[in-house]
């Protein structure tokens, strides 16, 4: 199937418009016209090869949203003119315990990447900067309706909403918990929403002082510039959970710190450097470091429909894909608020 979109083709060059095929559909394969795809943090950290591994020419993007346009024929959940999204995942095994938990994003075999990675059948995966796409329909999730005008907001959810809703849920997010979230990006300010509506105590942490107020107006009931030793230093031992969802190297133990009698620090963020970890960090006050990858299939869509249930969407920046490289460099510089989100209508 023909399809065009915008590829990276080295670490270095800006991304430019490729011509490129898909596997013709098949009897359980859905196709979705493309409307919108955020640009998450791991687009840029793959298309610059931070990971190791990546192939190009590469067209990034797994926050996807779009129509469905056909359906094979053995396709039960979706039919032409229905909404739906595609994350981070194309295919798993389906076969190892962990997929038959529900936990294709543990899958022991490794999950199919949307993009920059090679399907089963051998081909390499191209991802949502794109005018369309090709997915088996058990990795396609159901978009409600009540999202309304709001899909540009929905597209983030299938990367940066379940990356965050997930291991809020795991370590139960909750009234009467002290919960902090680290980083106020695209994961930061998801999981700063979600640990609201869950009931939790609020704390933002962020290096940059112009977020503060719009930390507050996304749910924060606390916020922390992280480069204050003093302000740090007041939540000493009194976090049940801390969640890291921070893209560069930076330090752990001043967050470990923060963590009461087995508390939790769990990693979203994905920094291309290792983290060193001080051992007192870990023992005074016996706590864990964590990390979390995505969601399963079934939470994911639990997460989009407790979303749609609670009003909850991202806050986004929509731009054209000509900006792609613009944005690119707004968001290494923190500066987003807190989603950039292409229009694929503005592909041609
Ligand atoms: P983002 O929008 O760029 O947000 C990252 C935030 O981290 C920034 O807004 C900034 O927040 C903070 N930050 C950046 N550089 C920093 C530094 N040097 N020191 C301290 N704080 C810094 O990125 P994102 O899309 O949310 O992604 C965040 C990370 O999660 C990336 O590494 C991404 O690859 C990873 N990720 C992981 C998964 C997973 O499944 N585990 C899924 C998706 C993404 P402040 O301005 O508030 O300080
Ligand atoms: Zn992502």
């Amino acid at each position: 199937m023909k399809s065009h979109g915008y590829a990276a083709h080295d670490t270095k060059s800006p991304l430019v418009p490729y011509s490129f095929e898909r596997r013709e559909p098949g009897p359980r394969d859905v196709v979705l016209e493309i409307a919108y795809c955020g640009i998450c943090h791991s687009d840029i950290h793959q298309v610059r090869d931070e990971w190791g591994g990546a192939i190009y020419p590469m067209v990034p993007g797994h926050e996807i949203v779009g129509t469905v346009t056909a359906v094979g024929g053995d396709v039960k959940k979706f039919k032409a003119g229905d909404l739906a999204g595609i994350g981070v995942m194309v295919y798993s095994c389906r076969t190892c315990a962990n997929c038959k938990a529900d936990l294709e994003n543990y899958s022991m075999k490794q999950f199919v990447g949307t993009y920059n990675a090679k399907d089963y059948d051998g081909s390499i995966t191209y991802g949502g900067y794109s005018n369309n796409i090709v997915c088996d329909e058990r990795y396609v999730h159901t978009i409600s309706p009540k999202f309304g005008d709001k899909l540009s907001g929905v597209a983030p959810l299938l990367c940066a909403g379940i990356t965050t809703y997930s291991p809020m849920r795991h370590w139960g997010a909750g009234p009467g918990k002290k919960v902090g979230v680290v980083g106020l990006g695209g994961l930061g300010h998801m999981g700063l929403k979600f640990a609201h509506s869950f009931g939790a105590h609020t704390v933002q942490f962020t290096t940059s002082e112009s977020k503060v107020a719009d930390a507050k107006r996304l749910g924060a009931d606390e916020v922390v510039i992280s480069k204050d030793a003093n302000a740090m230093a007041r939540h000493a031992a009194s976090f049940d959970f801390i969640l890291d969802a921070v893209s560069a190297p930076h330090n752990l133990n001043d967050y470990l710190k923060l963590l009461k009698l087995d508390g939790t620090l769990c990693l979203v963020g994905l920094s291309e450097k290792q983290l060193p970890v001080a051992p007192f960090s870990l023992t005074s006050y016996r706590v864990a470091l964590a990390g979390s990858n995505i969601g399963g299939m079934k939470e994911t869509q639990e997460m989009l429909d407790y979303c749609a249930d609670h009003g909850i969407v991202s806050d986004v920046e929509v731009v054209s894909v000509a900006q792609i490289g613009e944005a690119y460099e707004r968001v290494l510089k923190s500066d987003v608020k807190y989603r950039f989100v292409l229009d694929m209508a503005t592909l041609g």
